[in-house]
């Protein structure tokens, strides 16, 4: 009997608490997920699940209303010269203002008296090739702002930096793991939380303004900005992008522990047709805005205060160029209110990459008249005075000027600036507080991917003889990855020397005597495969760690998606001695592994895990922590098979033409456990519906096994005809939820029509009714949805 239906269902919570649970788990069978027709409801313990769609429904944060800030914005927009004006819509990376390098970072008065007395100039961004430390951050704010105050309208100085994964350009702040695995958490709370500890820092450091979080999706997984993102799913990167714009902001950006985000880079950037940064991509109209879209709308409703755009080009038209993404799409249709800031020199690379104009004044014309409010110019003032003379000659109108200044005026006065431009000090203490540092392992902890496990090889006996080799096995810039410390990420002394490296934190848990460690290969060059072969053979097993070292936008871009060669030949020879392997894949994009994936007995996927990542690793494999991450990405098999999840169903199973489909190595949303989950009483109601109705689905987890384990269950859609070919599923909610051994939860999801629809071949969503089949784990039903009366 069906009596799931008169059981209280209420929403979870408990599951997305951050007290760091250190579980300690005992070793135990693992079986694949299994599915039951029937539960024991006595069983089932009533608690609050919060499902991914609740989440985004959160009451958004009423923030500081335009309305209330109108007439500070206007009085002082009515004082400005126009060149002041323009000042403020230019922003100068902080070498324009300073000398020296990192540590050493000075001010120049004479570079800032040009920049901010002379030109006024309204925001400075980054750092100089080196972070700085909290100290040096306020004095450098400090005489950055004094100089403001000096100006004639003391209009305070924004200053903008990439806090992507932390505040990574301050020395001894939080750096977590890097969006990629933030999704594989599939956790929203803990996004939420890791973004307010990000701002918090950010922040204390004096700066208000976080270019982040990325928002373009990982489907392109050649590009060398794919561990930026949160992989290649529409409503999983759209979830962990509201969560992290309102951990950011808030409901008060002005407050002294948040900043603005910066949706970035709206919009297409992420998926080049070469995979190679800020090359052409080719997305047609109705594509990009059901894939490309959904993660900008959803964060611009929630509140985020500023955008920063694609330095690429769609289809020819570059998006600085381009008036109809910048101004049609995202003011009139998305109706974002807040400020649009270039990418790095790019109305200059409309003349030098781009060619749609012949000078660097005409790429001005064009790129404010599109919809820039402020150019990252970043390096010269050519900006300020091409536009005012473009002003002066009429080219442009004063009025597009004022609208302009008059959202960075109102961000400034949103963000405190006028009242209180100065760093706030009080915080210093909370910068890497343990707390923070707490939360940040909870993170790398429930990133990490279980992707194979035979013969229950993981967790570890304690007493296992070991050998740790490969060249991520010792290294916190692999487990960081671009934008830590540096913008390349690749400065090893920069790191925090009592951060655990995978090989530290084995040999602390294992013991050093139970430990061998051999470098093997570098990662792209053989070293010592003979000696980690010798060791192997004197070991009980051998974990081999593997993946990519720290990259950045372009200088990130590759030629073969393959893992390199030195890596496979030390992984093939290290099991060619029958000793069982475990490979640790630490690696910012999924790198080809299909020729040693078969012979190792265990894979763990620890993407970017930052600076806990070694501690999260060694607590996973000698089992003080049940793994629960789930791949936010399809890891392909091939380098020439990349196929995201929501493949059209023919392209892997139609081989009528001769195709031999290609499964990848490892499905999105995949991950294993060292505990069992059963599936059962998956529901639909009502099984016909009427357009507008809304579908309940239910469904009831247990863990079957003897470990406490954490689950992401997913829900899938698919519509099973469509006048636009219709994908084999997507995903339209989740949650994760935690389960003590036979414990079980019912959740129930709600869709809306809004689920059902689709971007049709007018570019307008439509729904059309029809046959819908739902996909939970492996459960699976069908409802219909009725023509409209
Ligand atoms: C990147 C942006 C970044 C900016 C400032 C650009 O090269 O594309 O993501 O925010 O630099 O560092």
């Amino acid at each position: 009997m069906r009596k799931a239906l008169t059981v209280p269902v209420l929403i979870v919570m408990c599951s997305l608490g951050f007290g760091i649970q250190m579980e300690r788990v005992a070793r135990a069978r693992l079986s694949p997920v299994t599915v039951s027709a029937a539960v024991d409801y006595q069983e089932l313990v009533a608690e609050e699940v919060l499902d991914s769609q609740q989440f985004l429904e959160y009451p958004i944060k009423p923030g500081n209303r335009l309305a209330d800030l109108t007439p500070q914005v206007d009085a002082l927009l009515a004082r400005m010269t126009l060149e002041e004006k323009i000042g403020q819509m230019t922003q100068l990376e902080v070498g324009m203002v300073s000398n020296g390098k990192g540590t050493k970072t000075k001010i120049d008065p004479a570079k800032l008296q040009k920049a901010v007395v002379k030109y006024g100039v309204g925001s400075i961004l980054n750092v100089t090739d080196e972070c700085f430390t909290i100290d040096q951050w306020h004095e450098i704010i400090r005489e950055i702002q004094q100089s403001a105050q000096s100006t004639r309208l003391k209009i305070p100085v924004l200053y903008g930096i990439d806090s992507i994964h932390g505040a990574n350009y301050t020395a001894g702040s939080t750096l977590f793991p890097q969006e990629i695995g933030m999704a594989a958490t599939w956790n929203l709370e803990l996004m939420k939380r890791a973004a307010e500890i990000t701002a918090m820092e950010t922040r204390a450091c004096g700066i208000p303004w976080n270019f982040s979080p990325v928002l373009d999706l990982g489907r392109q997984p050649l590009w060398p900005r794919f561990y930026e993102t949160f992989g290649e799913d529409l409503y999983l990167s759209k979830a962990m992008g509201v969560a992290t714009v309102l951990g950011y902001e808030g409901t008060n950006i002005g407050a002294n522990d948040h900043v603005a985000a910066c949706l970035k880079h709206y919009i297409g950037y992420s998926f080049p047709l070469t995979g190679k940064d800020r090359s052409p991509a080719w997305i047609p109209e109705n594509y990009l805005r059901e894939y490309f879209m959904p993660p900008f709308q959803a964060a611009i409703a929630a509140g985020a205060h500023t955008v920063m755009v694609n330095s690429g080009e769609i289809n020819g038209v570059p998006v600085h160029a381009s008036h109809y993404l910048l101004t049609d799409l995202l003011r009139n249709e998305l109706g974002f209110h807040g400020m649009v800031v270039s990418d790095w020199e790019d109305i200059k690379k409309l003349v030098t990459r781009h060619r749609v104009a012949a000078t660097e004044k005409e790429a001005t014309r064009i790129a404010v008249l599109a919809g820039i409010d402020m150019s990252m110019v970043p390096s010269d003032y050519s900006f300020s005075d091409n536009l005012v003379a473009l002003v002066k000659e009429g080219a442009v109108p004063l009025s597009r000027i004022d609208e302009a200044v008059a959202r960075i005026l109102r961000l400034k006065f949103e963000l405190g600036l006028f009242a209180t431009p100065m760093p706030d000090t009080s915080l210093k203490s909370k910068l890497g507080s343990a707390e923070s540092r707490a939360v940040n392992l909870q993170a790398a902890q429930e990133s990490i991917t279980l992707l194979k496990n035979s013969d229950n090889l993981l967790p570890l006996a304690r007493g296992s003889k070991v050998l740790v080799t490969g060249p991520t096995a010792d290294s916190l810039v692999s487990l960081n990855n671009g934008w830590s410390y540096t913008w390349q990420g690749t400065n090893a002394e920069l790191y925090p020397k009592e951060r655990l490296t995978i090989r530290g934190a084995i040999e602390a848990k294992a013991g050093k005597q139970n430990v061998r460690y051999v470098l093997g290969s570098t990662l792209d060059k053989e070293a010592s495969i003979a000696e980690a072969v010798d060791a192997a053979r004197n070991a009980d097993l051998a974990i081999v760690c593997i993946g990519e070292g720290a990259y950045a936008e372009t200088p990130g871009n590759i030629e073969d998606l393959s893992l390199d060669d030195a890596q496979l030949k030390l992984a093939a020879a290290v099991a060619a001695t029958g000793k069982p392997v475990v490979l640790v894949l630490v690696e910012g994009r999924p790198r080809i592994i299909r020729r040693i994936a078969d012979d190792a007995k265990a894979i763990l996927m620890a993407y970017n895990p930052g600076n806990e990542g070694g501690q999260a690793i060694a607590d996973v494999l000698f089992g003080d922590y049940n793994p629960g991450g789930k791949l936010p990405f399809t890891y392909p098999r091939q380098p020439n098979a990349l196929l995201p999840y929501d493949h059209k169903p023919y392209e892997l199973q139609d081989t009528s033409y001769g195709n031999s489909a290609s499964k990848p190595q490892f499905e999105f949303g995949y991950g294993l456990s060292y505990t069992t989950f059963d599936y059962s009483d998956l529901r639909i109601e009502p099984k016909t519906a009427s357009m507008g109705a809304k579908i309940t689905v239910s469904v009831t987890v247990k863990n079957t096994g003897r470990r406490t384990g954490n689950e992401a269950v997913q829900l899938y859609v698919r519509d099973l005809v469509a006048s636009i070919t219709p994908p084999g599923k997507r995903l339209k909610r989740f949650a994760k939820i935690h389960l003590e051994p036979g414990q079980s939860k019912m959740l129930k999801f709600t869709l809306h029509l809004d689920d059902l629809s689709f971007v049709g071949p007018n570019n307008k969503p439509i729904v059309e009714p029809g046959e819908f089949e739902i996909m939970i784990a492996g459960l699976g039903g069908r409802f219909t949805l009725s023509q409209a009366p």
